[in-house]
């Protein structure tokens, strides 16, 4: 018999389903041990929490992968050691790594570290793939890319991109943070390795910091072990928060992409607005590559408030449902600011060239009712 493939949905919550014994738990046990007992004269790698072995956490990176259409994951104490990770498992001293310029922050800086390392990056406008093709040389082992991006919510193309690097011979690594596995999977579309920040919608209830790494098992093998000597690996209790997290994954992301449609949908039609970023919208520039790749186009959304940033902050303080926090992909809707937080280092007339002029503000909408977000919105703009 050949077995159905199972949808995604089913995988989130059981993985591969396993018979189960009698009176063991429907929920899985924490195993909050730093150690495990290990047979006398065996020479098996011991079961030890910081080598990612332990029951938990080899529960999620499985089940991740299975997601991913991944033969292996691991996951990490944060998306910033998966991202530092995937690179060193990539990359070596000489070499020369070619990122998009729409990325993380934090990758920006740990870039800055790479230099003393001898790896040497440059960057490029990811959305023109001859911008990458110009951009490769002798030394290029890898392009690093981010989609959809923050804030502008650009969806990038991987074919091309892929395609490119299997010409040259180089690793493609692809930041899915935004997309999650239920909008968009990159090894599907050619990339090597997948990168989350599981901090965000593979938790989705922020209340963890974690990352992951997912792709063929012998690099996951190369980032694990890099892992058990840097020393990132994920604390249980975290591993079976997002244990709990994974399972309603795809009904979350589900219902991110109906809310995002919904409101950026509303916001468009409003007076209030200069502009509204969303890829569902027939006005993103990427809305025709959204609708091929992604499966939806998630809750993630950029508002431009007409009136700069004094009006953006009229708007905050008016909101009574959008937290002002950073960070993403939980049940509550967030707000911030570009200009105090990515793209903080940039000067006023470099982010309004960029695209995020002040007035910018990025939501991460949450699974409230889409209505109670819209009205909330309606009085925060007559404010
Ligand atoms: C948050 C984020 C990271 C960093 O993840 P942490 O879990 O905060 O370390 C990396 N990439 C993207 C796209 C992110 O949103």
């Amino acid at each position: 018999m050949t077995r159905r493939r199972l949808g995604l949905s089913t995988r989130a919550i059981h993985g591969e389903p396993q018979p189960r014994a009698d009176w063991s738990p429907v929920a899985p046990p924490i195993y909050q041990s730093s150690t495990f007992v290990n047979p006398i004269g065996s020479d098996a790698e011991p079961l030890y929490t910081r080598y990612g072995n332990n029951p938990n956490q080899v529960a999620i990176a499985r089940r991740l992968a299975l997601l991913e259409g991944a033969e292996a994951a691991v996951f990490t104490a944060s998306g910033m050691g998966a991202v530092a990770l995937a690179h060193l498992a990539m990359l070596r001293p000489g070499d020369h790594l070619v990122a998009s310029e729409w990325i993380y922050g934090g990758v920006h800086r740990l870039y800055q570290e790479f230099t003393r390392l001898g790896i040497a990056v440059d960057y490029v406008n990811p959305t023109q793939s001859r911008n990458w093709k110009r951009a490769i040389r002798k030394t290029t082992r890898a392009i690093f890319l981010e989609t959809p991006t923050n804030p502008l919510l650009r969806v990038i193309d991987l074919e091309p991109i892929s395609a490119l690097c299997k010409a040259e011979g180089l690793a493609l690594l692809v930041d899915s943070t935004f997309a999650s596995p239920v909008n968009f999977r990159p090894l599907e579309h050619g990339a090597d390795l997948v990168i989350h920040s599981a901090t965000k919608y593979l938790n989705g209830h922020s209340d963890v910091i974690a990352g992951a790494v997912a792709g063929a098992e012998p690099v996951v093998e190369e980032v694990r072990k890099l892992m058990q000597v840097w020393g990132q690996a994920l604390d249980p209790m975290a591993a079976w928060l997002i244990d709990r997290g994974l399972r309603t994954l795809a009904v979350r992301v589900e219902r991110h992409n109906a809310t995002g449609q919904k409101v950026a949908e509303w916001c468009s039609g409003q007076q209030a607005f200069a502009a509204v970023h969303y890829p569902g919208l027939p006005s993103h520039p990427d809305h025709a590559v959204a609708t091929r790749v992604l499966a939806g186009c998630g809750g993630m959304l950029g508002l431009e408030l007409k009136g700069g940033a004094r009006s953006a902050e009229r708007f905050l303080r008016a909101l009574r449902i959008a937290v002002h926090a950073p960070s993403l992909g939980g049940v509550e809707t967030l707000v911030s600011e570009p200009r105090f937080t990515s793209h903080a280092s940039l000067s006023p007339e470099e982010r309004a060239k960029a695209g995020i002029p002040d007035g910018f503000l990025r939501f991460s909408l949450g699974l409230e009712d889409a209505d109670d977000l819209i009205a909330d919105f309606a009085q925060a703009a007559q404010r």
